[in-house]
Order: C-alpha cells, then sequence, then structure tokens
C-alpha cells in the first residue's frame, strides 16, 4: 500500500514491525506497541491504536473515491462518452498505444485523452502532436488517478457526445487496480519485456481488467517470455477477461484492438439511450 496518497487495500494488508531483540521491550507508557516482538503478538498489535488507525481512513478515502466516480460514470453516460481507463507498468507502451490509437481511430470516432503522470508534459505533448485535445494530470508524489482529478479533467475536456475518452493512468501495476474513476473499462497493458509473471505477482490489477493487451509482441523472438504461461495465468486470474497481442510501434493486432473499442463505443450509446 502507498502511505503516502492514502490508498490501500484495507483487507489485504499487512504491516510487521520487526525489533531488533534488544529493542523488543515495550517503551514505557507506549500501550499501543506493548508486546514489541510484531511476529510473535501478531494479535495484541492487530488490536492495537497504533495499528488499526490507518484502515479507518483508508476506508474513507476508497469511499469519498467511489462517490466521486459513481457522479463521473453519470456524467459520462449522460453525454454517451465512453472512458477507458489504461493501466499499466512504466514503459509498457501505453503512450505509444495511445498516439497510434488517436492517428487510426480518430477518423471513426472523436477521440481525447487525460494523461497521468508524476511529473512533465512529455506524454501530454506526444498525443496533442498526435492529433487528440489532452489534459495532463501530475500527480505528484502520488501513484494514481482517483476520481476527483478525472472529474475535474473530464470537465475542462468537455468531450462531445459520442467520443471516447483515454485515461493514461499513472505508470503503476498496485494501486491503480483500487481506484474507481467512473469508466466504463479498465485496459491493462503489459509488454513482452516484462517478463509471463506478472498476472500472478500483481492479481489485483489483472482480476480487475476487461481487457488485456500483451504489447511489444514483436520482440517475442529475442526476449525470454513464456507466452502460454502467461495466457494460462492471465486466465486463471480473471476467466472472462480477453487478451489482445499487439505491437503498437509495428501496428500489429491494431484491427483488434479498434474493434473491440466500436463494439464499447456501441455499448456506451445503447447504455446513454436508455
Ligand atoms: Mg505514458
Ligand atoms: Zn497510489
Amino acid at each position: 500500500m502507498c502511505v503516502t496518497c492514502g490508498c490501500g487495500d484495507e483487507a489485504g494488508t499487512r504491516i510487521t514491525e520487526v525489533f531488533e531483540e534488544s529493542q523488543g521491550q515495550p517503551r514505557q507508557g507506549d500501550h499501543g506497541r506493548a508486546g514489541g516482538h510484531g511476529h510473535t503478538h501478531g494479535n495484541a498489535h492487530d488490536s492495537s491504536p497504533e495499528r488499526t488507525r490507518t484502515v479507518p481512513l483508508e476506508q474513507q478515502v476508497l469511499a469519498k473515491n467511489d462517490k466521486l466516480a459513481m457522479a463521473n460514470r453519470v456524467w459520462l453516460t449522460e453525454r454517451a462518452v465512453l472512458a477507458v481507463n489504461l493501466m499499466s507498468s512504466p514503459g509498457a507502451g501505453k503512450t505509444t498505444l495511445l498516439e497510434r490509437t488517436v492517428r487510426e481511430l480518430g477518423q471513426r470516432a472523436p477521440v481525447s485523452v487525460i494523461e497521468g503522470d508524476q511529473e512533465t508534459l512529455f506524454d501530454a505533448d506526444r498525443i496533442r502532436a498526435a492529433g487528440s485535445r489532452v489534459v495532463q494530470i501530475n500527480t505528484g508524489r502520488g501513484c494514481h488517478l482517483d476520481a476527483e482529478m478525472v472529474g475535474s479533467a473530464l470537465r475542462t475536456l468537455d468531450p462531445p457526445s459520442a467520443s471516447v475518452v483515454f485515461i493514461e493512468n499513472v505508470g503503476n501495476l498496485v494501486c491503480p487496480a483500487l481506484f474507481d474513476l467512473g469508466e466504463d473499462s479498465k485496459v491493462v497493458i503489459m509488454s513482452v519485456t516484462e517478463g509471463a509473471d506478472k498476472p500472478l505477482k500483481y492479481p489485483h490489477m489483472f482480476r480487475a481488467a476487461d481487457l488485456v493487451l500483451l504489447n511489444k509482441v514483436d520482440l517475442l523472438p529475442y526476449v525470454d517470455f513464456d507466452l502460454v504461461r502467461f495466457l494460462a495465468d492471465a486466465g486463471r486470474v480473471n476467466p472472462h477477461v480477453e487478451v489482445l497481442q499487439i505491437s503498437a510501434t509495428k501496428g500489429t493486432g491494431m484491427r483488434a484492438w479498434h474493434d473491440w473499442l466500436c463494439r464499447q463505443v456501441a455499448g456506451a450509446a445503447d447504455t446513454a439511450a436508455r
């Protein structure tokens, strides 16, 4: 979990304070730390105010986020705008995919982009050069986008009806999975240079995905990537997930990606019409 940005999976978080033998005695008047050796006094520690204090705070953060995400969802539905949340580790190819998607899909549906990075306008500049309207969110120390940031960016973008908004999340395979942005779909991009073990190492991210794009498949002959294992593990973590093999630099698999997007656009229009 990331303490600095206040996010966390309160159900799955484990914090174990390990003391040196010589420091293992409770400090005078420090009731919250009574016991000292965390591994032998786990239950006492679990109920100490110091250990549990962060949990309600995180629940509040996520509950507030969920409310704002719902408001974003209503806002998007009213306008029949499809929002796609793109998540990956840094360097998997989100921005390169978006550059190509903007150029190629832009002729079929209006596209705009919300860029998330800790610092710089580098990616926003690339997206604008590719021909799309773009708003950059710099999160500073934060390691994910949340619904409030995206709500502000959406109002700034003011996307036209029946268009697509891509939200490029901060490069991080962990906490972006926890934060609902009000998007229609979550797409996880993973590249073959990262190793086939990621679905099992980062199951929350792969479980949250509606679609997984396996990028840089043009590099498969040059890297040690077990494709069979990757597909099996992705399916084990998320039995309903669709996986498309693409190369955003070479253009491989783009037709299947665009077709998938067009099905989502049609779905968003149906929802809006109801
Ligand atoms: Mg990027
Ligand atoms: Zn975070």
